[in-house]
């Protein structure tokens, strides 16, 4: 499959666009035409910088307002398209993309649309060029895929063809099941997906479209479809997004090419569990090379978590972990790292840790630097991680101590691969040197696992977290909610594995007066925000811990006030709830209790503990505000 992105979907000038998507691997471009009029270079030098890099021009785009008009504009739209195709032939493009029009001159005339096309594609054809006509959803009288179809099979004009957009047919919720009928004639393919948005459709468009497995529109059908049609690329990206046009441009291609990369791969995978009863999908499966990365690990939870610290912060912190219950459990056979243990909890405090990871402490103090996923395939994780365009990571490890496959994540995170198999004792007790197990149980407030992760991202990192979690890790997207701090709104994204035993919260505001966003903003765009604990019995935890000198972040007597009449809460419950100043959620699968502590020593993270009751699926968003209000009245006093 050949891949390509408009010029449109990246920041820079026209020279750094194509340099940062040939060093992401695409074959070629769709040239958006404004950043050709503006580029102080000749079609000539584009075209040899382009020759030089591997790209190929594949799309010249667009070009607008030609169909269904009256004779004297169509007349003069033929001059204004001999003198694009003098354009096309000095960049070597061989197609241009004439989207339908939306002048109030356009006439509601199929026919006369089909006629115009047909005189195009005529002069098209004499210098072997080939139109492409694509329906625009704000399009006057032409905005569906169908009707774009049905005047291209009316022109009947070997050099005109169909272009489908995913956002277009999505967007008006336009089903795309048909294109796999198109055939041949279906002579290009754009991919967008979006979040689903109650906004006027231009304005959705221009601005709020993101690539494959960042939004939530059904790609994957839509791609297959067209895979089904036969068609063998190029597979495009034509993103208008306001936060990707601010953002460095080869971060953006890298997330580009992986959300190409993915959505080949979920095709390919559902063409695979079709073949047995259809022969089609057989035949497309070997006659098309869709990418095939190794398939998404199984995780079972996360092994560790790992702080970088310096010596002072590792008494510190180390006396905050043992307040919550966890045990000394290990000293480094090595290097200056201590493991402390709780239940199925592993927490790594390490004085040592990467140049990255120094520098992330020298930017915003301790924090986590590192994960352990518990997989059934580590080195199967990696290679899927490697091919979806992720960095390999090797930590410096001596002689005879464990080597764990590894990558960074987006921002600089490093993620272990923790073979499952190994178990708890397995993993440390080549590097450690283990307390004896006697002591466990002693001191435990009944943290069992890691319930979730809260990551605190800057606005232009959770797109591109949202894909790396989704195609490198397989996790899904919940719903986005959206939820108020005194000083910003904060928009949150639960991802997890069916299973649930993996479950990141991404979180990221847009006003930078946010606890939340300054604490991202310290930790170069991604950081751990919370920690998680899960146990079965909350409130003895909260009652142990406060004992133990935990602080909790308190909350207000309105909450508990205002809690009966959200719920049909027992007064017992609400009683119990705050005395113990824990939060309470309910949905129609379960109920959830947590409780926040309080930050540690200004670090911007902190931990939560929490209980799910019944089949509580969700984070208690809805109590966030009540934790953040308490924050910001707490630095107040
Ligand atoms: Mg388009
Ligand atoms: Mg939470």
């Amino acid at each position: 499959m050949r891949r390509s992105i408009a010029t449109v979907s990246l920041s820079g000038t026209l020279r750094d666009k194509l340099q940062a998507i040939a060093a992401a691997r695409f074959d070629g471009i769709e040239l958006f035409e404004p950043d050709f009029t503006n580029a102080r270079m000749s079609a000539a030098e584009l075209r040899q910088q382009c020759d030089d890099l591997g790209l190929k021009v594949e799309l010249f785009q667009p070009f607008r307002d030609f169909e269904g008009m009256p004779q004297d504009a169509f007349e003069r739209s033929l001059v204004r398209a001999e003198k694009k195709f003098d354009l096309m032939e000095a960049l070597g493009c061989p197609m241009v993309l004439v989207c339908s029009n939306t002048s109030p001159l356009a006439l509601p005339d199929p026919q006369l649309a089909a006629e115009q096309l047909h005189v195009l594609a005529d002069r098209a054809a004499r210098r072997n060029l080939r139109i492409g006509f694509e329906a625009l959803a704000w399009g006057r009288h032409v905005n569906k895929w169908r009707q774009a179809w049905d005047i291209v099979q009316r022109a009947d004009h070997p050099h005109l063809g169909l272009i489908v957009d995913s956002f277009h047919t999505a967007s008006l919720k336009d089903s795309p099941q048909g294109i796999a009928d198109v055939g041949e004639k279906l002579f290009f393919v754009q991919m967008a997906d979006a979040p689903l948005m109650g906004l006027d459709v231009i304005d959705w468009a221009r601005h709020h479209r993101n690539f494959p497995g960042q939004g939530q529109f059904d790609v994957v059908g839509f791609f297959e479809q067209c895979a089904r049609a036969g068609y063998g690329g190029p597979l495009s990206l034509e993103i208008f997004n306001d936060v990707f046009r601010a953002t460095p441009n080869r971060r953006i291609a890298v997330d580009a090419m992986r959300s190409l990369l993915w959505l080949e791969s979920e095709v390919r995978q559902r063409l695979e569990q079709a073949q047995g009863e259809d022969a089609h999908a057989a035949r497309l499966l070997q006659r098309q090379v869709l990418f095939n990365p190794p398939p998404v690990p199984r995780f079972s939870g996360l092994s560790f978590i790992e702080f970088a610290v310096d010596g002072a912060h590792a008494e510190a912190l180390g006396h905050l972990v043992r307040q919550l219950g966890f045990r000394f459990a290990g000293r480094h056979r090595s290097k200056a790292v201590t493991l402390f243990r709780q239940g199925g909890v592993n927490l790594v405090l390490n004085q040592q840790a990467t140049p990255a990871a120094r520098e992330r402490f020298s930017l915003q103090g301790p924090s986590v630097c590192a994960l352990g996923l518990r997989t059934d395939d580590p080195v199967g994780a990696l290679n899927r991680a490697t091919a979806l365009q992720s960095a390999r990571y090797d930590a410096p490890t001596g002689t005879g101590e464990q080597r764990l496959p590894s990558i960074v994540a987006p921002g600089g995170i490093v993620l272990h691969f923790v073979d499952e198999a190994l178990g708890e004792n397995g993993l440390f007790e080549k590097d450690f040197i283990l307390e004896p197990e006697a002591a466990e149980g002693a001191g435990g407030a009944g943290l069992e696992c890691i319930d979730h992760l809260a990551v605190g991202l800057t606005a232009d990192r959770l797109d591109t977290w949202v894909l790396f979690c989704r195609a490198v890790l397989g996790l899904d997207a919940g719903d986005a909610v959206k939820f108020a701090d005194p000083f910003g709104l904060i928009r949150s994204t639960g991802m997890s594995d069916a299973a649930r035993h993996l479950r990141l919260v991404l979180n990221m505001s847009m006003s930078e007066r946010t606890r939340m966003a300054q604490a991202a903003q310290a930790s170069g765009g991604v950081g751990v925000q919370h920690i998680a604990f899960g146990c079965s019995d909350l409130f003895a935890a909260v009652d142990k811990l406060r004992r133990a000198g935990v602080r909790f972040v308190p909350i207000s007597d309105n909450y508990y006030d205002d809690l009966p009449t959200r719920f049909e809460v027992a007064p017992e419950l609400v009683q119990r709830l705050r005395a113990a100043g824990v939060l309470f959620d309910r949905s129609p699968q379960g109920d959830y209790l947590h409780a926040y502590t309080e930050g540690y020593a200004g670090a911007g993270f902190f931990f939560e503990l929490v209980q799910r009751l019944g089949g509580y699926d969700g984070y208690g968003a809805v109590n966030a505000p009540a934790r953040m209000a308490s924050q910001a009245q707490e630095e107040q006093q």
